[in-house]
């Protein structure tokens, strides 16, 4: 053992060898961060050998520097990979959150880009030479297509809530009905969100039913918002009701200190209705119907980035521009770019409207993905013959926590391995493949919904799986 330890090469021996240089160059790491990896694959070797566990060539040996070399590689792949990964989405459901909800589109992305690489006008006006506000570069846009008097953008619709709140009904009281006391996601609810605000939560009406009169009763003059939220993630079914947007735009409206604000969750800029999908209100309805504020998400049916939108009267939202909390929760130029990229598409219309890439894959046809599905299918059978598989018939969800009892119709690969269970052919997929792959597990069958998967995509997916094989 002694003589094995004594064998090791010493570290400054090694940096001055041809390969530790050609790996500073290969993989451009600097010689102290390279020597760190080289000095921790030697630590290991040595603990092997005091331990006895050391199997591999006798260090003196040439092929021992191999072997250090070779463990190095491994150790620079492992510390210098991003563990942000790309993930292709073949479960169908079009705004997973644990998959980054929406996707961006190539001219938002262009327009980050841009933006991100080079200085900007972010707060700068450049007809007159002086300081501006970051706000000005989408509210013009957000304003032309909801209709609204002024607009402003935050971190996310929590974001929103939480400043409408805080700015608007510090210490007054809010009027929430009890069947919107929701939960959305990681923890986010309404009626924590409201204690950290600062505002009085004043429950209304019953987890089921909520009436007019139950508004009217709890109206008063520590009043200050009637507050409506979207049940975006579930539906209530059998004996139901709650006061729709213009009974509760009529009864604030009776009462001048009181707002009237609508969180509508998701938040939709084109109405979906017109294919039959979900029973989202267009945000320029809203308001239009009378509400002085909505917010909603920007990457959530929108297919923007990250964001809060809230949108309303000019009053309002100047009173929200200058709270303090709106430089907390102000949102970076990348943010504020990718978000001008996606509004500017909804602006042109029609034809533009498809290249954001949820509005395409909601609305894309069963006939486009039959065809699609049964492509695939052939150029899968071509490239490998490991796999048994059928076409059935399937619905895809919207997810995100948007429009729960929507389900469209889809076509579904339903793959096993000839040798592998659908559990171990799933976990291969997610952890050996670049980009990584992820599936649904139904009956002991893997299930592959092209609807969120891009055609640059499907080419992947496919010598994924050849290759797994
Ligand atoms: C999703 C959602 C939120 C939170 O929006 P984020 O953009 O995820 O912060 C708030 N309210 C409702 C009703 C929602 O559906």
């Amino acid at each position: 053992m002694k003589h094995l330890l004594k064998a090791l090469p010493p570290v400054h021996e090694l940096q001055k060898s041809e390969r530790f240089v050609l790996f500073m160059d290969q993989f451009g790491i600097d010689q102290f961060n390279l020597t760190a990896i080289l000095s921790s694959v030697l630590n290991e070797i040595r603990q092997l050998i005091l331990n006895h566990e050391w199997w591999g060539p006798e260090p003196g040996n040439e092929l021992f520097l191999e072997e250090i070399f070779s463990r190095m590689e491994q150790s620079i792949h492992h510390q210098y990979s991003y563990t942000l990964k790309n993930v292709i989405n073949a479960t169908g459901t079009i705004l997973h959150t644990n998959l980054g909800r929406a996707r961006l589109s190539e001219q938002a992305v262009q327009h980050v880009i841009e933006v991100a690489s080079q200085y900007s006008n972010l707060e700068y006006k450049l007809n007159e030479g002086e300081r501006g506000s970051r706000h000005t570069h989408v509210e013009n846009l957000i304003k032309k297509l909801t209709g609204a008097e002024a607009a402003m953008v935050v971190n996310n619709n929590a974001a929103a809530v939480y400043i409408i709140l805080r700015a608007l009904a510090n210490k007054k009281e809010v009027i929430v009905s009890r069947g919107q006391l929701v939960e959305i996601g990681g923890s986010f609810r309404i009626s924590s969100i409201m204690e950290e605000s600062g505002a009085r939560l004043v429950e209304v009406g019953t987890t089921n039913k909520t009436h007019l009169y139950d508004y009217e009763r709890a109206l008063n003059e520590e009043t200050r918002m009637i507050l409506k939220v979207h049940t975006s993630n579930f539906k209530m079914m059998g004996f139901t009701e709650s006061v729709d947007t213009a009974e509760l735009v009529k009864l604030s409206s009776q009462h001048e200190q009181v707002i009237f604000y609508e969180d509508l969750g998701s938040g939709v800029l084109y109405d979906f209705r017109k294919h039959r999908i979900g029973d989202e209100p267009v945000v320029s309805e809203v308001l239009k119907m009378g509400a002085n504020l909505v917010s909603f998400s920007g990457d959530k049916l929108l297919g923007g980035p990250q964001a809060g939108i809230i949108a309303g009267k000019k009053e309002l939202i100047d009173q929200l521009k200058k709270h303090q909390l709106a430089r907390v929760l102000r949102v970076d130029k990348m943010t504020l770019a990718a978000l001008e990229g996606t509004l500017m598409h909804y602006a042109k219309g029609k034809e533009e409207l498809t290249k954001i890439p949820i509005v395409r894959d909601l609305l894309v046809s069963k006939e486009e993905l039959k065809q699609r599905t049964e492509a695939f299918v052939t150029k899968l059978a071509e490239a490998s013959d490991s796999y048994r598989y059928s076409i059935i018939e399937g619905t895809s969800q919207v997810g995100g926590g948007t429009m729960p009892e929507v389900e469209l119709p889809t076509y579904v690969i339903a793959l096993t391995h000839k040798q592998y269970t659908a559990e171990k052919t799933a976990m291969l997929l997610r952890t050996q493949s670049t980009p990584a792959i992820v599936v649904r597990i139904q009956r002991e069958e893997i299930q592959m919904d092209l609807r969120s998967v891009s055609s640059e995509e499907e080419e992947l997916l496919i010598k994924a799986l050849a290759e797994l094989a």
